[in-house]
């Protein structure tokens, strides 16, 4: 079922209890020289119109929402940001009317490195207001961790930014958006993390391209394999949600 093609009597008529309302959460933000701006958004909708193909009579689907927290992309230029707290709120707004209409299972799908604090942050508060409601929400990647590493060939085995993950992705869904000339190795990358401590950097301290990662790599039949195991993953992921008791 998808929210934004139904009318408001279909609307009415749907379970409250046993449906799984998914909010895809992407962004548009530089990619690097060799793809386009919107690859999270390209990326997150697929995987959630896949997921609600595979589970039509469960899944009320939301549009894709396209604006994420990407302040930490800003010195690249070609990024699309919001504050912090406005994204937080922003989240919570769009998941608080489908519960207060009386739905009960949510899942925020989310597919841009940014969101993924202030997510945990709007489904805490909303969590407070919505106490008996199952309140969910992951970065696709990280529920389809295992089929990712398995699928790629570098030394990086997850998602990292226009990287070999990502680039292979978008040659299997959008092809024609791929800059082929520009793709190249991303050389060397700062970590965010050092021996278990967060380190806060942008992604010009970080990188030298904006990218990281072997997009040389990339090919459009790895991305076609992740891409369907990553459906799969995210599917299972969706069942439980639908499966767990809801509290008293
Ligand atoms: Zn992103």
């Amino acid at each position: 079922m998808k929210f934004h093609e139904m009318t408001s009597g279909a609307l009415a008529a749907v379970d409250r209890d046993q449906t799984l309302v998914v909010l895809p959460i992407a962004a548009v933000e530089q990619h690097g020289p060799h793809l386009p701006t919107g690859t999270d958004l390209i990326i997150c909708g697929a995987v959630a119109e896949a997921l609600e193909r595979a589970l039509p009579e469960s899944v009320l689907l939301l549009p894709t929402h396209w604006l994420g927290a990407s302040a930490h992309h800003l010195r690249f230029g070609a990024t699309m940001t919001a504050e912090l707290d406005t994204y937080i709120a922003t989240l919570g707004e769009m998941a608080r009317q489908p519960l207060a209409d009386g739905f009960q299972r949510v899942l925020f799908l989310n597919g841009h490195g940014g969101n993924v604090d202030p997510m945990k942050i709007a489904l805490r508060e909303l969590h407070i207001e919505f106490p008996r409601a199952i309140l969910s929400g992951a970065s696709y990647w990280s529920i389809a961790a295992a089929v990712i590493a398995a699928g790629l060939e570098g030394e990086d085995k997850a998602v990292g930014h226009a990287c070999e993950f990502e680039t292979s992705i978008i040659q299997h869904l959008r092809p024609e958006l791929v800059d082929d000339e520009k793709r190249a190795h991303a050389g060397p990358s700062l970590p965010d993390e050092i021996e278990g401590l967060f380190v806060s950097r942008d992604m010009k301290q970080r990188t030298r391209t904006g990218c990281t990662g072997r997009p040389d790599l990339a090919t459009a039949e790895k991305g076609a394999a992740m891409f369907t195991g990553i459906v799969e993953r995210v599917g299972i992921a969706a069942r439980a949600m639908l499966a767990e008791p809801l509290p008293e």
